[in-house]
């Protein structure tokens, strides 16, 4: 990362537009990196891109920005199709009103993309898994962790025998709630009946991994035991 000047002439007032520029200013000098290493030297591949993608695999991964799954898998644009958001975590089959921007995600990578792999990565020190396990939200305003709240009681079940057995605050709590969150993502994948009817025919995979931020591990989890183990 580049430390570029920010300034201290104007006012100190948090929000101004110096500070905003300064923001911009750290994502151009980004841009300007990507346009000379990541595009100009592979022109060809944009071109190839330009005309659809076919990535083989989605990627369910958590908003943290500390777990980018192209970074952490090395991979090029249009290698895979990610979606993330609080806890990666992928909502049951559910046709009540309201926007499902999971599952549009998903119908589009298993129908129309025809991904063969469905990775769910969940990581160490996830927030999102945090607040599930303590319930710090609960009963909080749309706007003031309401969202959040909703969002991640879908871990509740989940959370029960974790809270009983390893207590709800220190890591070891924390890295099997993790994890649990991995396996209700595989378990919720499989409620959809497009992916279901592909599991079974071989055509899709599920698979879920662990990230441990703390020391750049992948994990994979086990399919038939549910426990994660690290990549060799
Ligand atoms: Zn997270």
């Amino acid at each position: 990362m580049t430390d570029s000047s920010t300034g201290t002439s104007a006012g100190n007032n948090a929000g101004n537009s110096e500070g905003e520029n300064r923001v911009l200013n750290g994502l151009i000098d980004g841009y300007r990196r990507f346009r000379d290493s990541g595009w100009n030297p592979h022109r060809e591949r944009w071109a190839r891109l330009s005309e659809g993608q076919q990535p083989e695999v989605m990627i369910v991964a958590c908003s943290d920005s500390r777990v980018d799954p192209s970074q952490i898998f090395d991979v090029d644009p249009g290698e895979i199709f990610v979606v993330r958001n609080v806890a990666a975590l992928v909502p049951p089959f559910e046709t009540s009103p309201g926007h499902h921007g999971v599952s549009a995600a998903l119908e589009f990578a298993v129908q129309v993309l025809k991904v063969k792999e469905i990775v769910v990565m969940g990581h160490g020190m996830c927030g999102g898994c945090k607040a599930a396990l303590t319930q710090e939200l609960h009963g909080a305003e749309p706007g003031q962790g309401g969202f959040i709240a909703d969002w991640i009681s879908m871990l509740d079940e989940a959370r029960a025998p974790v809270a009983a057995e390893f207590g709800t605050t220190g890591r070891p709590a924390e890295r099997e709630m993790e994890q649990a969150a991995v396996r209700v993502s595989i378990e919720n994948l499989m409620t959809f009946p497009c992916v279901r009817h592909k599991v079974k025919t071989g055509e899709l995979t599920l698979r879920g991994t662990f990230f441990a931020i703390s020391d750049g591990v992948l994990h994979l989890m086990d399919k038939d035991t549910g426990q994660f183990a690290p990549v060799a």
